[in-house]
């Protein structure tokens, strides 16, 4: 066996008892050729590993998009952003939908719902919009934000209206393809833990030409942010966005990521996502989210109606397929004192 195949097999091996991995050994992993037998040892030991890690069990939660107008953050990933010239004119949800929204998904068995703004939405807006939905949502059924980067009163204000918890991520690319500095999505991390609320995270959008060395760093940034989900999510290559001259991973490299970052993690969180994909779930993806309103990642006013947003039976099934069950009830852990 050469020298690199059994470093890498030591280092899956490692990997294996749980304990998590160094960055060198991390690195080594993400620069695995993904067509090569060790990148399939390395998916093959993700998906035992996150089996373990969550009992076998998938998640599905679900997104509402608020908003869409265009927003000046420029994150260079994202149809909103102003330099994309994606989206024109304000597009906000109204009340009555985004409650028709809550509705459904707390029908279909959503396990936890999260609400999206862009960085132009109002804050009191969000906050009410938060009030309204924990007003008619099981109260054992974890409230979510996904909205711009906030102090620790923000935060606290967000926890008082009923949210539970925030998506936040340093994104790939942080502070060079976006016009956000990794200090400030930091300290945002800083405050939602210091607000009490729960972290979902994850290594996103990652493209076919971020590099080991930048996956890694944000692995590690990841693995020290004490969230309750994290993971590897490929960007979705969006038509007449800057970056889509760069094109989409795939599904391969996909599901290699997310098998990378179960064994450099280790057994905690127990959601790993990976976008959905059907490879990923394969290879230990263990959080798939449905999507309703607005998103990022498409360029329809209503990513459900002709777009790219998938319903929470369509997740299930891709789960099932891949050989999960998945939970029924509310997503636990979210909902701290
Ligand atoms: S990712 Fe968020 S902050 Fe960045 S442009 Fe899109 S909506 Fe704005």
């Amino acid at each position: 066996m050469d020298k690199f195949r059994s470093q890498i097999i030591d280092i899956v091996d490692k990997g294996r008892l749980g304990q998590g991995l160094e960055d060198d050994e991390i690195l080594q992993l993400y620069s695995t050729d993904p067509e090569s037998p060790e990148a399939f040892y390395i998916m093959w030991a993700g998906r035992q590993l996150q089996r373990q890690a969550a009992n076998n069990i998938a998640e599905v939660h679900a997104q509402i998009g608020l908003n869409g107008s265009p927003c000046p953050k420029n994150c260079q990933f994202c149809s909103f952003a102003i330099c994309n010239g994606v989206r024109q004119g304000k597009l906000e949800m109204p009340l009555q939908d985004v409650l028709e929204y809550i509705k459904i998904y707390q029908e279909q068995g959503a396990n936890a719902i999260l609400m999206m703004v862009t960085a132009t939405y109002k804050f009191e807006k969000l906050l009410e919009m938060g009030a309204a939905a924990r007003a008619v949502m099981d109260k054992e059924l974890p409230l979510l934000a996904n909205t711009g980067d906030m102090s620790l009163e923000q935060a606290q204000q967000l926890k008082a209206a009923g949210f539970n918890g925030c998506y936040h991520a340093v994104r790939m690319g942080e502070g060079v393809t976006t016009t956000i500095p990794v200090e400030r999505r930091l300290e945002t991390i800083d405050n939602i833990h210091a607000a009490g609320l729960s972290l979902s995270t994850c290594v996103e959008p990652v493209g076919p030409e971020h590099t080991p060395q930048e996956l890694t760093e944000k692995t590690r940034i990841c693995i020290n942010s004490g969230a309750l989900s994290a993971g590897v999510g490929k960007r979705i290559m969006i038509p007449g966005t800057m970056l889509a001259k760069y094109g989409q991973l795939n599904n391969l490299v996909a599901g290699r990521n997310v098998a990378v970052y179960r064994l450099a993690a280790g057994l905690k969180p127990r959601l790993n996502c990976a976008g959905g994909t059907d490879l990923a779930s394969a290879m230990g993806a263990n959080l798939a989210w449905a999507e309703m309103g607005t998103n990022p990642r498409d360029t329809e006013e209503r990513t459900e109606k002709g777009g790219r947003g998938v319903d929470i039976a369509f997740c299930k099934k891709v789960f099932n397929d891949a050989g999960w069950d998945v939970l029924e009830g509310p997503s636990p852990g979210w909902i701290l004192d």
